[in-house]
């Protein structure tokens, strides 16, 4: 049987603290004053400690698990010293079992970069970097508000790619007055220096940003939606032929090489969400819920030092809550979503009328599972005691309860009787724009399943 062990449960860091605002950002991101030799005025000491004492506190809210990925994410986690990467990952490692080839990813931007830093978060157990290149073009990263230049952002690739077994970076498109000509030759520059990961974000305006009263203002103007469709499709074209296909949205890898992390997300598996405003999924007795921590970095740890923790909420959540998430975050994925899953998780199953319909108007397509060879999902084999794994045919037995690990995986039958109403479906053409339409019309149209 194939056998692809996704290390289904994470653990998130967010480390809040960048050098400056970008314009476009609405990331949980907070600047503080430079301090002559200290890090941007952040006590380190202080955050290092709130963030032991909070995964203490998720470790007794998951229990025994095996972490398969740890995310450093931000906010710019490369203002971070080695030594708190480091304290961090022995401490999620004491907490948890921490699989042996777990994927360990820290973001960076490229004006932190330095080779001895670089060697120092390997050394501490990073094992992937993502770097926030977003443009090769230094009048756009200008633009954009960016502290780097293109020289930068190409050195530092450099540097990742000399010392971390794998590396990613990202770019953003449909800027403003970008036509399709420029994003093919700078799409092609990039091509040619990426590793075997890329994620590629279009430009979006998010409220309460620089760029939203500029664009409000009628300064800032975007692609319109055909416009950022055609970007979208050129995209597609010229990393699918490059061997980098979307696997997700925004997300292109070669086969095997996708954010393991990530995944976990859009797999709607489970995750330990640690750090100012880090959201996260945890299954307490069975029972999933979801957990938010305080955004702001000095009154998160405040609330770590009083209580253990900083979360603000700590929400159980419903059979129907876990379907629309797990269908806004499945439908993300080239893969597609399984409906079998789906209902195993939530006891629902979307009507073949809201299917057909959505598929009528090119919004979704069905897919059967010999498309997908068989080859994602979870069914679990729990014979390591927590371990997740992804084990061929997907076909949870009914009346499953709110977390994977109680998903059994009826075998490989189920993979040869499905020609008729392929139980997969995923988000095509302009679809890939309005998920939250998709789930709404879908969610709308659940009926239970006995
Ligand atoms: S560096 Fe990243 S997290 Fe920080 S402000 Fe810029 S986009 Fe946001």
């Amino acid at each position: 049987m194939h056998t692809v062990d996704l290390g289904s449960f994470g653990v998130y860091v967010h480390w809040p603290f960048c050098a400056q605002k970008c314009p476009y950002c609405d990331f949980n991101s907070h600047v503080r004053p430079v301090l002559s030799g200290g890090r941007g005025g952040v006590d380190e000491a202080r955050f290092l400690a709130a963030f032991e004492r909070e995964l203490t506190y998720t470790a007794q809210l998951t229990g025994p698990r095996t972490v398969g990925s740890i995310f450093f994410g931000g906010g710019t986690p490369s203002l971070m010293s080695p030594a708190t990467v480091a304290a961090i990952i022995d401490r999620i490692a004491g907490l948890w079992t921490l699989d042996a080839h777990a994927e360990v990813t820290l973001e960076a931007n490229p004006s932190s970069v330095e080779a001895d830093r670089f060697r120092g978060y390997r050394a501490a157990g990073v094992n992937r970097v993502s770097l926030g290149v977003q443009s090769l073009r230094d009048e756009q990263l200008k633009r954009l508000g960016r502290l780097h230049s293109v020289a930068d952002a190409k050195k530092a690739l450099d540097i990742a790619r000399a010392t971390f077994e794998r590396f990613t970076f990202d770019l953003i498109y449909a800027r403003p007055g970008q036509s399709p000509v420029e994003w093919e030759v700078e799409l092609g520059e990039a091509l040619a220096m990426a590793g075997d990961h890329l994620s590629l974000y279009q430009l979006t305006i998010e409220p309460e940003t620089p760029f939203a009263a500029l664009h409000a203002a009628g300064k800032l103007v975007i692609p319109d939606a055909d416009a950022a469709l055609a970007l979208y499709d050129l995209t597609q074209g010229l990393t699918a032929a490059a061997g980098l296909p979307a696997y997700e949205i925004s997300n292109h890898a070669r086969p095997g090489q996708e954010s393991r992390h990530n995944l976990v997300y859009w797999r709607y598996g489970l995750y330990g969400g640690v750090g100012p405003g880090a959201h996260g999924r945890v299954s307490t007795s069975g029972q999933r819920h979801a957990t938010v921590a305080e955004k702001n970095p000095e009154r998160w740890a405040a609330l770590v030092e009083a209580q253990g923790h900083g979360l603000v909420e700590l929400t159980p959540l419903d059979r129907d809550e876990q379907a629309d998430e797990m269908l806004l975050m499945g439908l993300r994925l080239a893969e597609g979503l399984d409906l079998d899953r789906l209902a195993a998780i939530g006891g629902v199953r979307p009507s073949d009328a809201a299917i057909d319909h959505l598929t009528a108007l090119g919004m979704i397509e069905r897919l059967s599972r010999a498309d997908n060879a068989c080859s994602v999902g979870p069914s679990l084999d729990r014979t390591d005691g927590n371990s997740d794994h992804i084990t061929g045919c997907l076909s949870p037995r009914t009346g499953a309860s709110a977390d994977w690990a109680d998903v059994a995986c009826a075998p490989a039958k189920a993979c040869a009787s499905e020609a008729a109403r392929p139980p997969v479906i995923r988000a095509v053409g302009s679809g890939r724009f309005v998920l939250n339409e998709i789930v709404r019309q879908l969610s709308a149209s659940f009926e239970p399943v006995r």
